[in-house]
C-alpha cells in the first residue's frame, strides 16, 4: 500500500516553520477591492480605521505590495507549542473508498481551541498588547474564534470581551467556559448591553443572533471604551495573512515528499482557512508557475459564493463597520440555525472573493446531512472526529476521489481539516438520530435580502 514510501505522517522540524507571512495580494493583478468609509463611501484610510482596529493589523490589512511579511519573534515562539500541524496522508479513507486518489489533510485541531483560529489570534493579541492595550472585543459565532482569542489574550495578558451569537452560546455552554477558563467575558447576543443590540432585538425579538449582530456590538464596545479595539477572526485581508502559515507549512512538507497536488479543498465560512491554505499554490499559479484545482466549499444554508452577488455590502448586521466588497448574501441576511456553525457569515474575504470572480478558483455548496456522512465516515477511518465545518471541505474531497474511482484518475487531492468536532456533540446527535434537517434559503429569501444591498458607485 505504501509503494511510493509516503508516510502517514509529515511533521517538519521546528526549523522549516514559516519566518515570514505570504501576502497573496502582492501578486494579485486585480487586486482585491477597498474597503470603503460608509458614510463617504471613499476608501478608508489608515487614521479612520484607527479607532476600531490596532495600528499594526491596519498597516497589514491595507498593504497589497509586500509578498512577505516578518513573523514577530514572540509569535514564532508561541507557534512553536502547537505547530507544525502534521500533514496527514489519508491512507485509511482511500481504502475505504476504494479510490486511486491520493488524498492529503493538513490538521489544525491539535490546539485546546481546536481549529486554525489560534494562527491569527496570537498575532492579534500581540499587536494589541505591543500598543499598550488594555483589552479586545470581538465576536464569536460556533466559539472557536473566541476560544482561540482568549488564550491569546490570557497569553500575552489582555483583556477579552467576547460576543457569542445566542443560538451558539446556548448550544455550546462548554465552548463558553473554556472561554471564562481563560479569562474572558462572554455576552450571548444579541443582547442589551450596547446600543446595536437593543435595536436588533426590538426589531427581531427572539432572534437567534447572526454573525454580523455580534460584530456590530463588539465594534460598538471597542469604539465605545478607552483602551480596546475590535479584533476579526475571519474575512479581513490580516487574518488570511496569518493563516497563510497553514499553505505555507503544507507546501514544504510536499515539496519534502516531491508530491504536487492537482486539487486544493478548503471549508469557506469567511474565507480565512482556505485563504491560509492556498496562499502560496495560489501565488504560484498568479505567477504562471503552476497550476491547481482550487474548491471553496461553503454550506448550502450560507452559499455567499454560490449564490451571492459581487458587490460592496456591510460586514456587520448593524452597518457600522466599513464597506467590503466581496460575494455577499446582504447583511441583513440571518441564516438558519443549523449546524455550520462557523461558516454561517453572509459575506466573503475579498481578496477570495476576487479570485473567484476572475476565475482562479472554484465554488461549490453542500447540504448538511451528506456533509455529517462524510464526517461519520472519515470519523470512523481515519481516528479524528471532524468539526462540522472542515467536513464540508471532506464532503467534496470524498466526492472528487469517488469521481477519480469512475475515472481511474491518480489524482492527489489536498484538503484543510480545520479542527476537532467535541464542542458539536449536538449536531451529531441529531445526525445520529436522523433528526437533521437542510434548509436551504430560497430565491425569493435571497433576492429580499441582496435587494437591500448599499448603492455605490465605484469611482474612487
Ligand atoms: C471558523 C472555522 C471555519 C471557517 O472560517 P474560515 O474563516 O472560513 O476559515 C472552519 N473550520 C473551523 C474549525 C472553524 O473554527
Amino acid at each position: 500500500m505504501k509503494e511510493n514510501k509516503i508516510p502517514y505522517k509529515t511533521y517538519l522540524d521546528e526549523s522549516e516553520i514559516p519566518t515570514q507571512w505570504y501576502n497573496v495580494r502582492a501578486d494579485m493583478k486585480n487586486k482585491p477591492a477597498p474597503l470603503l468609509n460608509p458614510a463617504t463611501h471613499k476608501p478608508m484610510t489608515a487614521e479612520e480605521l484607527s479607532p476600531v482596529f490596532c495600528d499594526e493589523l491596519i498597516a497589514q490589512e491595507l498593504n497589497v505590495t509586500d509578498a512577505f511579511i516578518d513573523i514577530p519573534e514572540e509569535i514564532q515562539d508561541f507557534y512553536k507549542m502547537y505547530r507544525p500541524s502534521p500533514l496527514i496522508r489519508a491512507y485509511f479513507l482511500e481504502k475505504a473508498l476504494d479510490t486511486p486518489a491520493k488524498i492529503y489533510y493538513k490538521f489544525e485541531g491539535n490546539n485546546t481551541s481546536g481549529s486554525h483560529k489560534l494562527n491569527s489570534a496570537i498575532a492579534q493579541a500581540y499587536y494589541a498588547k505591543k500598543q499598550g492595550l488594555k483589552g479586545v472585543t470581538t465576536e464569536t459565532g460556533a466559539g472557536q474564534w473566541g476560544t482561540a482569542l482568549s488564550m491569546a489574550c490570557s497569553y500575552f495578558g489582555l483583556d477579552c470581551k467576547v460576543y457569542m451569537v445566542k443560538v451558539s452560546y446556548e448550544q455550546k455552554p462548554f465552548r463558553r467556559e473554556v472561554m471564562r477558563t481563560y479569562g474572558a467575558s462572554v455576552t450571548p447576543s444579541p443582547s442589551m448591553t450596547t446600543e446595536i443590540g437593543k435595536k436588533i432585538l426590538a426589531e427581531h425579538p427572539g432572534t437567534t443572533g447572526s454573525l454580523g449582530c455580534a460584530i456590530s456590538e463588539a465594534v460598538e464596545v471597542a469604539t465605545h471604551t478607552e483602551g480596546y479595539r475590535y479584533v476579526l477572526g475571519s474575512v479581513l485581508n490580516q487574518v488570511l495573512l496569518h493563516q497563510s502559515i497553514i499553505g505555507l507549512e503544507t507546501k514544504t512538507a510536499l515539496d519534502k515528499l516531491g508530491v504536487k497536488p492537482d486539487i486544493i479543498i478548503g471549508c469557506a465560512g469567511g474565507g480565512s482557512n482556505l485563504g491560509g491554505l492556498i496562499s502560496p499554490f495560489m501565488g504560484e499559479k498568479l505567477r504562471g508557475e503552476a497550476d491547481y484545482r482550487i474548491i471553496a466549499v461553503e454550506p448550502a444554508s450560507c452559499p455567499s459564493f454560490t449564490r451571492g452577488k459581487f458587490a460592496y455590502d456591510f460586514c456587520d448586521t448593524g452597518m457600522v463597520c466599513p464597506l467590503a466588497k466581496m460575494y455577499t448574501l446582504g447583511s441583513g441576511f440571518i441564516p438558519s440555525a443549523n449546524h455550520a456553525g462557523g461558516l454561517r457569515y453572509h459575506g466573503m474575504s475579498s481578496t477570495l472573493s476576487q479570485l473567484y470572480h476572475d476565475g482562479l478558483m472554484e465554488a461549490t455548496s453542500v447540504e448538511q446531512t451528506e456533509v455529517f456522512k462524510a464526517a461519520e465516515q472519515f470519523a470512523r477511518v481515519e481516528g479524528i472526529l471532524p468539526a462540522p465545518e472542515s467536513s464540508h471541505a471532506i464532503r467534496v474531497a470524498v466526492d472528487e476521489a469517488l469521481k477519480c474511482k469512475e475515472t481511474g484518475e491518480e489524482k492527489t487531492i489536498v484538503f484543510g481539516l480545520t479542527g476537532t468536532g467535541y464542542f458539536d456533540m449536538v449536531a451529531y446527535e441529531k445526525f445520529n438520530d436522523g433528526e437533521m434537517t437542510d434548509y436551504i434559503p430560497t430565491d425569493e429569501e435571497l433576492a429580499e435580502s441582496i435587494s437591500k444591498l448599499p448603492v455605490v458607485e465605484e469611482n474612487f
